[in-house]
């Protein structure tokens, strides 16, 4: 049996270990992936930081990574409409395709859903086994480190056009890589004014650069002091990035009387909010958990065809046997999206 690189968590415990393993065999509803480029997301940091969370969710040993592009090298025997040779990337959520939400359109919410490099084997690897139906083909000569960041891009997607960004003031509360996203989708879709916040001076520069108007430091400033000046009555929506409970009841704080906010960011503990604000100020608040499938990912492709930049974001590339030094770059936080080239 022919071996492959990949990077797993073979115990519970911080850090990782480049393996040498078997090359997965694939079901017949399956395809086999030799991946060409890698991404590192929020939560293979928290894997490899092993915090509470991943030590409640993740049984090691496993292959870890979500975020790819790569080439079809196989497809199983019962796959048809996908061939060797093709650029594709993935939706990384396995869907049981039989609950309640599956059987309404909506997967992304499936009672039993399976993750890529969480419950199952994922791309940190030279190669991957991936269900042909979450299998999403990129065109010709795409670029495969855009290709990387679909999925994250995926939940910017999803985020910002639930309530529609054209013509409107959008407040996005923290400047990761999602977040990041989420400003050059404000500005392509003509948003008329783009407010920002981070704690950290390396994103807030990231975000000028993405074209946001107004980028303040969420530690040492006050959102509501620049937003309401600006628009005369708030903003007409907030998209809150960061998982922090100050910045949601600021950017809530920064909202017109009947706006709306779309919450992505993971919150470490409870968080209390003004419901009196919510409920006088008639907001509508949106709960983000994913893409949808495949509603996002065609918005998504629409986006980048029309010529949505998101290469600002992706500031750092790193070897496979730098995984150490990538993750203490994502740690240290002065970064944008971070690759990984096996
Ligand atoms: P990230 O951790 O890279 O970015 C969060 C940013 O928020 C950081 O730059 C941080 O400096 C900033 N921040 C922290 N406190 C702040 C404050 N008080 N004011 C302003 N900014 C502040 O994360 P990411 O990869 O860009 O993801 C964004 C969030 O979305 C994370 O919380 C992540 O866990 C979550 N997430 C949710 C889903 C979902 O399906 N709901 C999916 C992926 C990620
Ligand atoms: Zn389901």
């Amino acid at each position: 049996m022919a071996s492959m690189r990949a990077l797993q968590k073979k115990a519970p415990g911080p850090g990782l270990e480049l393996c040498e393993v078997e090359i997965p065999q694939i079901r017949p509803d399956q395809v086999l992936v030799k991946i060409e480029m890698a991404a590192i997301c929020g939560t293979d940091l928290h894997i490899y930081n092993w915090d509470t969370w991943s030590a409640n969710r993740v049984s090691p040993p496993v292959t870890i990574g979500h975020e790819f592009a790569g080439r079809i090298v196989e497809v199983g025997e019962n796959v048809t409409g996908l061939a060797e040779g093709t650029l594709v990337t993935a939706e990384g959520h396995f869907t049981c395709g039989r609950c309640y939400y599956c059987r309404t359109g909506q997967g992304h919410i499936c009672d039993d859903v399976k993750i890529l490099g969480v419950d199952v084997d994922g791309i940190f690897a030279e190669y991957a086994a991936i269900d042909a139906e979450n299998i999403w083909p990129l065109p010709d000569g795409f670029d495969p480190a855009i290709g990387a960041v679909h999925d994250p891009l995926g939940n910017a997607v999803h985020s910002a056009y639930v309530h529609g960004l054209t013509g409107k003031n959008v407040i996005v509360t923290g400047c990761g890589p999602i977040g990041l996203f989420c400003i050059a989708l404000a500005r392509q879709a003509g948003a008329r004014a783009v407010f920002a916040s981070d704690m950290n001076e390396y994103r807030i520069e990231l975000a000028k650069q993405l074209g946001a108007d107004h980028v303040i430091n969420g530690g040492s400033e006050d959102l509501e002091t620049v937003v309401k000046p600006a628009t005369g009555i708030g903003a007409d929506v907030l998209l809150e990035m960061s998982g922090s409970s100050q910045a949601l009841a600021s950017g809530l704080r920064s909202l017109r009387k009947g706006g709306a906010a779309s919450l992505l960011g993971i919150f470490s503990s409870n968080v209390s909010i003004d419901l009196d604000a919510v409920i006088f100020n008639q907001l509508t608040l949106y709960g983000i958990n994913g893409r949808r499938m495949f509603d996002t990912w065609f918005q998504m492709q629409a986006a980048l065809e029309a010529g949505l930049d998101i290469t600002p974001v992706i500031t750092h590339r790193f070897k496979f046997e730098e995984y150490d030094e990538a993750m203490a770059l994502m740690n240290s936080g002065r970064c944008g999206k971070v690759l990984l080239v096996p």
